[in-house]
């Protein structure tokens, strides 16, 4: 500090403050580092020797200009963050005796001894004790506050004396205003989070029934007090509390109210309706995930016992000719459904500021669209399905105008580039549910109002259509289906995401997709690492359970089996598992004859088996030999009824020992040392081959050839350990 004696002063002011340079900016890597090394500064400073007269002529004798340390900021922490505090001396000082400091430290301000400023604001290492080690503190001084001591001295005016607190001074009335509202606004918080609080609210709902002998009110005024006083409560107070006990207790109990009446029912309902926030605040923004999914669940419940007891509130035109779902009226607008559906479209727009509620957001929307197929309707003419399917697309080179006319998308675009992740497990499983009743072979609706009604199943309208079938309109080569490549390439494969694809094969060839789902499939199996193409060898099944075409699932299983020699450490169970079930598949088509997924699997073992007969994870080989007596060993090709099954089976069996010995030939070109029980299933397997599917008399050659190749491998064996 002021060591050159080139930095002086023309004036010195009466305050002085020193900024320490505490904080660095690494122009390499682009990052600001914090400097913790100790820095030890005086508690008094004489500043003569800084002055242009002296420096000016440094010979002349030079009169003390005596500064004291008042005040030191403190900043404990790391570039990125971290929090200030100070400790102030208190002046003019009350008593005589020592200095008399306080800490102000946010809303704590307290005593300090000033003995212990070295320790708390040089910076530094820390003293090593009997417990800890030495470490450098990351709180050290930022900004020195130096006074003038002979200004001071002359200035100070002592106040009368109060006792064991820092001296109080005349406050301005417009600061103690301020200070008064800010306190009072704390005494209110504090109450109004004291558990005390929360039961006093609780028990309004639970005595409710009480003052009325056990009933509702005929006009329903003090239950609707209680109801949205409660839901009021649990938005503003408990929903924002850390602890969310009382949240689920308050919940509980008016899931008890209402759910003994179909009136009460409505009112929460109502609530939900009359306030815009509600559902942003509760479903979508709140940190806690219990309560998200608990009010969520609420509303679910609320509305199927309205659904079942208040039907006209509900939605629903008329009641009393039976069951509701027969009607071929639409579920009106005026209705509570119609207007949750609209408080939930209003969100749409804030989804991306909402990464953690999109569970919870599209996880209430698949419950409500599981109510019935007039739910349905309703929601695929709100544009539910359009939406979704948009989000899935939005990022995609196509989209471009999705991007530049919703700024919501733009903006959700910005958020996954800069590695925001968003769920898609819940916006996959309400699209699937969606669809469910969308007849994808008929020719699409242009606009949403001609989308009737229809208990069986509707059309797409025209714009869903387009983004469904958004990357098939690409070159050959290119040709894929990009909402459905979204979905796969999340990582996570449902039911959902497989009941989408069982959906649209089960629609060609009107729907037109057949070879973008299918490429979109096979262009996920060769991913690196191998284990991650999972979700794409789960959704060849319902593929080839409906696709039209022979030839295709043939393909696909073809092209899987062929992939299996390079998957290399990974996947191996996956792949496994793919060929397990496929052999067990039958199409939902009639031009499928019966057992031809076991033929085709049975035909690609010398494919497949190799390489996971001795992939580097044990109970894989196990599982693969028993995959292999299913459809091979266990068979007795002797005295099978069906020849021609034999026949494949032995063909089968012989190309099965061909491969594994081109594979074990393979491995000693590699020079690898090679583990005796990881090579044991396949050499098992060649050993069982060559005994039990050559005829001793008439294939003495070709025995003696496989035998010859394989036990030849002297290599083989000795890189065996
Ligand atoms: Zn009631």
């Amino acid at each position: 500090m002021l060591k050159s004696p080139r930095a002086c002063f023309k004036e010195i002011p009466e305050n002085l403050i020193f900024h320490l340079k505490r904080f660095d900016y690494d122009v390499m890597t682009g990052m600001r580092s914090k400097i913790n090394d100790a820095f030890e500064f005086p508690h008094e400073i004489d500043m003569a020797p800084y002055h242009i007269d002296y420096q000016k002529n440094t010979s002349s004798p030079c009169v003390p200009d005596m500064f004291e340390l008042v005040g030191v900021l403190v900043h404990a922490g790391n570039a990125e963050s971290g929090h200030y505090y100070s400790y102030v001396r208190e002046r003019p000082q009350n008593s005589p005796g020592p200095q008399s400091w306080v800490e102000f430290n946010d809303m704590d301000v307290t005593k300090f001894d000033p003995t212990g400023i070295a320790d708390q604001c040089y910076g530094g290492f820390t003293e090593a004790t009997a417990y800890s080690h030495r470490f450098q503190k990351n709180w050290n001084a930022y900004m020195l506050f130096y006074e003038r001591m002979e200004s001071r001295s002359s200035n100070e005016v002592p106040l009368p004396m109060t006792s064991g607190v820092p001296a109080k001074c005349p406050v301005p009335p417009e600061i103690e205003r301020r200070v008064a509202l800010s306190n009072a606004q704390f005494v209110r918080n504090y109450c109004m989070y004291d558990p005390a609080h929360a039961l006093f609210a609780r028990r309004f709902l639970e005595q409710l029934r009480e003052v009325n002998n056990g009933t509702c009110s005929e006009n329903h005024s003090i239950e609707k007090e209680a109801i949205w006083l409660s839901l009021e409560y649990l938005e503003r107070v408990l929903s924002r509390s850390k602890d969310c006990s009382d949240f689920t207790k308050m919940l509980t109990s008016l899931q008890k109210v209402i759910g003994s009446c179909a009136l009460c029912c409505n009112l929460a309902l109502d609530w939900v309706k009359v306030h815009e926030h509600a559902l942003r605040n509760l479903l979508l923004r709140c940190p806690n995930p219990k309560v998200r999914k608990e009010f969520a669940s609420m509303i679910v419940i609320a509305l199927q016992h309205l659904k079942k007891h208040e039907p006209y509130a509900y939605g629903f035109q008329d009641y009393g000719d039976g069951d509701p779902e027969s009607s071929e009226k639409e579920l009106r607008a005026l209705g509570v459904f119609s207007h949750i559906a609209t408080r939930l479209m209003e969100l749409w727009t804030t989804l991306p500021s909402h990464a953690r509620g999109w569970d919870d957001y599209f996880s209430l929307l698949t419950d409500m669209a599981s109510l019935g197929v007039h739910e349905k309707h309703l929601l695929l003419n709100r544009s539910f399905l359009k939406h979704g399917l948009e989000i899935l697309v939005v990022e995609h080179g196509r989209s471009s105008r999705l991007r530049s006319e919703h700024p919501h998308y733009a903006q959700y675009c910005r958020l996954m580039d800069k590695g925001r992740r968003f769920s898609l497990v819940k916006l996959t499983e309400l699209l699937s549910i969606l669809l469910e009743k969308i007849n994808l072979a008929v020719d699409p609706v242009s606009r949403m109002q001609e989308r009737r009604f229809n208990l069986r199943s509707m059309p797409l309208t025209r714009q869903e259509d387009e983004l469904m079938q958004l990357g098939s309109e690409l070159p050959r080569s290119k040709v894929i289906c990009i909402f459905l490549e979204k979905i796969l390439s999340s990582g996570y494969c449902s039911e959902a995401t497989l009941s989408i694809v069982r959906m649209m094969t089960l629609a060609e060839p009107q729907f037109g997709m057949h070879d973008a789902v299918q490429k979109t499939i096979i262009n996920g199996i060769n991913i690196e690492p191998a284990h991650l193409a999972e979700p794409y060898l789960q959704a060849a099944i319902p593929f080839c359970e409906a696709t039209p075409s022979v030839d295709s699932a043939q393909a696909m299983i073809r092209y899987i089996a062929g992939e299996v020699d390079t998957i290399a450490e990974h996947g191996g169970q996956e792949h496994l598992t793919f060929f397990a079930q496929a052999r067990r598949i039958v199409n939902l088509r009639d031009n499928f004859e019966p057992g031809i997924f076991n033929r085709i699997v049975l035909r690609s073992v010398p494919q497949w088996a190799p390489a996971l007969l001795h992939f580097r994870e044990e109970h894989v080989r196990v599982s693969t030999v028993d995959l292999l007596k299913h459809l091979v060993f266990n068979h007795d090709i002797q005295t099978m009824d069906d020849e021609e099954h034999a026949q494949l089976i032995e063909t089968a069996a012989r190309d099965l020992q061909v491969a594994c010995v081109r594979r074990c030939n393979g491995l000693v070109q590699l020079q690898k040392s090679l583990d005796s029980k990881t090579v044991e299933p396949i050499t098992s397997v060649i050993k069982y081959c060559i005994s039990n599917y050559y005829n001793p008399e008439e294939d003495l050659r070709a025995i003696a050839e496989a035998d010859g190749k394989f036990h030849g491998c002297q290599s083989f064996q000795s890189h065996v350990r």
